[in-house]
């Protein structure tokens, strides 16, 4: 890793300015991205940023920034985003600062002040090395900066074409992955929340120690498809086996459920009839479980857990172990009333419920044994 300290005045940096909302804000003569496209915006109120002014102003020194080299003459900043933006917003008559009690936006300041901010030096630390090195290093500068997510952070070591196309698809507000998956899957573009679910998936699917090895391989690759026709294919998938909507399936981890369950073959109109009728199951206490449990219940025999199905109520535990005189059933030995559970009778997957008259009495030992617990 190799760090070089630079003193770049505010005039070098102002040149060029653009904030171009989603598609990034640069500066320093298009060389420097303030912040990349589709990453979400800190905001800093109005008080910080006048703050920052007033530093300037004086001439007292702000705490040191990182930029990243990403090319020949090519730089990200890494931390001091938000300091950067409120001197070039100031400078783009964004909000005013106060001297002497007076309001002053850039153009009605005296000249001298004005020059002592565009003469005013940023001190920054640019940055370079090998990727796997920069990540690890950046996690400890972010600890003192504005907080970059994981996800931001392996942004900002990975850059390359392959990242410019996943942030088409993934990072924008609005953008199509959102669109596909937003009546099932949480999450804000912006954040990369949503990119971070589709690699998390992918790497899972194709068994990748996790998503920093997925992206420094394909780091260089021409595009995104891959992952792009991973995630539409989760979705198309999630589409045809429950096809008909849940508002509980928003939120489920539907990645993953795709890498365990999509080689195996579902009937849709046995789905569409089965979640129906379990969402009409006043024992089932964990309606989002619903769909993992279909996934998995003719193969788990414990699929049953995934609904939180509901237990007996003392009521109907103390009237059952009065019924059966204390005596487990299997076992045939008296137990207290503490050391025995509620039992189904006939197993809630074979259509018994949690009602008095299917409640008995197991001690725990036989409780535990039983196979059919569900
Ligand atoms: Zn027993």
């Amino acid at each position: 890793m190799k760090i070089e300290p630079k003193q770049i005045k505010v005039r070098d940096i102002f040149d060029s300015y653009a904030d171009n909302g989603d598609d990034g804000v640069f500066a320093y003569g298009g060389r420097l991205a303030i912040r990349p496209p589709y990453q979400r915006e800190f905001v800093y109120d109005q008080a910080q940023a006048e703050a920052v002014i007033q530093t300037v102003l004086k001439n007292f020194p702000l705490n040191v920034m990182y930029w990243v080299r990403n090319g020949e003459d090519q730089y990200e900043v890494l931390d001091g985003q938000q300091r950067t933006l409120s001197v070039m917003q100031y400078l783009k008559h964004q909000f005013p600062v106060t001297l002497d009690g007076k309001k002053f936006y850039w153009d009605a300041l005296p000249d001298d002040r004005f020059e002592a901010i565009m003469n005013y030096e940023f001190m920054i630390y640019v940055c370079e090395g090998e990727t796997s090195e920069k990540l690890e290093w950046f996690r400890v500068v972010n600890i003192a900066g504005e907080k970059l997510s994981e996800q931001e952070l392996r942004n900002s070591v990975y850059t390359g074409t392959w990242l410019s196309d996943a942030k088409r698809y993934f990072s924008k507000r609005n953008c199509a992955a959102k669109r596909l998956s937003d009546k099932y899957i949480t999450g804000d573009p912006n954040r990369q929340e949503l990119l971070e679910k589709a690699l998390k998936g992918i790497c899972e699917l194709q068994g990748k120690k996790d998503i920093t090895e997925y992206m420094a391989l394909h780091k260089s690759d021409a595009d995104a498809d891959e992952l792009w026709q991973y995630f539409q294919e989760v979705m198309s998938w999630v589409q045809r086996i429950f096809p008909k909507y849940y508002a509980d399936m928003k939120g489920l981890d539907w990645c993953h459920l795709y890498n365990v369950y999509h080689r195996r073959t579902y009937n849709s109109s046995v789905m569409v009839a089965e979640t129906k009728r379990l969402h009409e199951d006043e024992d089932v206490q964990r309606p989002k479980g619903i769909y993992e449990y279909l996934l998995c219940k003719d193969t788990d025999p414990f699929a049953g857990r995934l609904l939180n199905l509901r237990a007996f109520d003392k009521r109907d535990k103390i009237a059952a172990y009065s019924r059966q005189s204390g005596i487990c059933p299997i076992c045939h030995q008296h137990f207290e009333f503490d050391e025995m559970e509620g039992d189904h009778i006939k197993p809630w997957s074979k259509g018994g419920h949690t009602t008095p008259d299917n409640c008995q009495m197991l001690c725990r030992d036989c409780n535990g044994k039983k196979t059919d617990k569900y």
